[in-house]
């Protein structure tokens, strides 16, 4: 009675154009069959997204993860693929193979990342709800804010959250941000694990995810570190960071959670510029030491503070463990080379 239902898979990568990659997806209809849909490895053209010459142009995507398709419904899926090259090892734009390994390291201390994804979206050119040619109101009314002229572009927002919680990303909240026409999603372990190689598979897919759904209106998704210049919040993507120690609260004082997440800020203080190095473009102009950002060239940490690098949570260090967030990383940053990263400071 099935024969001859078919269904679609939207194959989805990560391309090679830099200083900020972008992402690709194309569809793949086909039969259904009710003993599972494994997508099978399919190819591309690399010579049209910056990973490959016109010569030597087909490169292999390679099915990693697969959640349900919000848009098409029952049966349809998003296939998450890293890009190989002919021969089978990952492409050289293929930071998730990075992350990979640094997993393989890290695995015993059971690490989770959460991320807190801020953007902006644009409409004609500027950001929604700004007047034509000039500036809205300053800044301080519009975080976490809800009205007419204090919020703007929430219908996108709202569809964003709903395909994602039917797609099964594990979204774990939105809310308004600092700058009129800026919103942040977090994905991360709520409930449920973090697995970095998961969380940032599910990141990608949400960032597709938004970036369709702002398609339909002729919106613009910008995860620029600092898109309106002047006395407005850039965009960050604050990174949560733990480890099976670090989350351990009840073991006795001195807090054996407070001590490991003390532990990794030591680490991570040595090698700031090399974290830097790979935490997004343009994170110059986003850390100034304004804005709820540390200067660029300098590291600190505090309980609570929002102008330190490192931040505990106040409800981390009331309840004597949990996680750290690492508050430089920038919105256009790769979540597979951030949290490999972390991993390679605070694990390896
Ligand atoms: P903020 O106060 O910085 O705005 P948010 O509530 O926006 O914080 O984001 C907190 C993030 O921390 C979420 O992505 C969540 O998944 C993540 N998180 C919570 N617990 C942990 C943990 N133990 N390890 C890593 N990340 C965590
Ligand atoms: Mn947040
Ligand atoms: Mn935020
Ligand atoms: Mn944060």
């Amino acid at each position: 009675m099935t024969d001859d239902l078919q269904v679609t898979q939207e194959y989805i990568w990560i391309d090679g154009t830099k200083p900020v990659a972008q992402i690709r997806s194309k569809t793949k209809v086909t039969p259904y069959t009710p003993n599972g849909n494994n997508p099978a490895k399919w190819t591309f053209d690399g010579s049209s997204t910056n990973q490959a010459t016109g010569r030597k142009s087909d490169l292999i995507l390679n099915p990693v993860r697969q959640v349900a398709d919000p848009f098409r419904g029952a049966l349809s899926t998003l296939v998450l693929c890293e890009v190989l090259n002919e021969d089978g090892t990952p492409h050289e734009s293929n930071t998730r193979a990075v992350l990979r390994a640094a997993m393989e390291k890290a695995a015993a201390l059971e690490p989770w990342v959460g991320f807190e994804q801020e953007y902006v979206l644009y409409s004609r050119g500027n950001p929604m709800g700004w007047p034509q040619g000039s500036e809205p109101a300053p800044q301080g009314p519009y975080y976490c804010a809800v009205g007419g002229g204090l919020t703007a572009g929430r219908d996108i927002v709202e569809s964003h959250l709903k395909a994602c919680i039917d797609a099964g990303v594990q979204i774990t909240g939105i809310n308004a941000e600092v700058m009129l026409g800026q919103w942040e999603f977090q994905v991360g372990p709520v409930g449920r694990a973090g697995d970095p190689l998961l969380i940032s598979d599910h990141l990608w897919l949400a960032r597709w995810i938004l970036n369709r759904i702002a398609e339909e209106s002729g919106i613009r998704v910008s995860l620029d570190c600092k898109p309106v210049k002047g006395d407005w919040n850039g965009s960050g993507l604050h990174t949560n960071f733990s480890t099976a120690p670090m989350r351990d609260a009840v073991s006795p004082s001195p807090v054996a959670g407070m001590s490991a997440i003390k532990s990794a800020i030591e680490r991570l203080a040595v090698v700031h510029n090399e974290h830097i190095a790979v935490y997004g473009h343009g994170l110059e102009d986003r850390l100034t030491g304004q804005h709820e950002t540390c200067d660029i060239n300098t590291f600190k940490w505090g309980i609570g503070d929002r102008t330190a690098s490192i931040r505990i949570p106040l409800h981390v260090a009331e309840a004597g463990g949990g996680y750290l967030e690492d508050r430089r990383p920038g919105a256009n940053g790769d979540p597979y080379k951030i949290a490999a990263r972390l991993l390679e400071t605070i694990c390896v």
